[in-house]
């Protein structure tokens, strides 16, 4: 494993990544892009714990388990500018317009720290799959041709495969990545409210088996 800096948030602090590397593909898993959406941070830790102990795939997987640091600390979901992270990349659709503050896209596209990392690692690393980590209601919503490990990870949740989530999203990272840059992405919704015991039984082992599909 080796630890490198993946950002800086908003006032400053190291946001770590982990880094599996095992001589495949390059695949990013994120958790906490909204950082009071603790099931997607639970699974993302767990993941952690597993890689670990072994990366058994032959990828190259990088993990960072709590990307808005400072909103995982405070318990927003958005970060220390109180800027929504999953509306504020640099997307064709991007709007200024805030509709209510907890979606607040920032004073413009890519402002944010957090997310000038995260484009920055894109363009260098152009990953095959960028796995996102969020909850609310259960879907999995695809954004680029992910359906392999979407129809392994619907198996094993029961989870819908939807690739329109059913509402807008501008300057989120579905379309900046999965339909923007063809980077195929996945937004997993993990219930919220599920207990760490159901995320760790169910999703965390759902995970672990769809990384599988990317190998080939
Ligand atoms: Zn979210």
């Amino acid at each position: 494993m080796k630890t490198s800096i993946f950002t800086y948030t908003s006032k400053g602090l190291p946001v770590p990544a982990y880094e599996f590397h095992n001589g495949g593909p390059e695949v990013l898993i994120l958790g906490g892009v909204h950082g009071d959406e603790v099931e997607g941070v639970i699974a993302a830790q767990e993941l952690l714990k597993h890689f670990m102990t072994a990366n058994p795939y032959k990828l190259n997987i990088t993990l960072v388990p709590q990307f808005n640091l400072e909103g995982v600390i405070f318990k927003t979901r958005g970060n220390g500018n109180g800027v929504d992270l999953n509306r504020n990349l640099p997307t064709k659709d991007w709007s200024p317009e805030v509709k209510t503050p907890r979606y607040h896209p920032g004073p413009f596209a890519g402002s944010e720290n957090e997310n000038k990392g995260l484009i920055d690692y894109l363009e260098k690393k152009a990953p095959i799959f960028v796995l996102s980590l969020h909850s609310w209601h259960p879907i999995l919503n695809v954004n680029g041709d992910c359906h392999k490990v979407a129809a392994i990870l619907a198996e094993h949740t029961g989870y819908k495969i939807d690739d329109d989530i059913g509402y807008p999203t501008p300057g989120c990272l579905g379309t900046f990545s999965g339909l923007e840059r063809h980077l195929p992405t996945l937004t997993y919704e993990i219930e919220r409210g599920l207990s760490a015991e159901k995320i760790i039984e169910i999703h965390v082992p759902a995970i672990l088996e769809s990384l599988k599909a990317l190998e080939t």
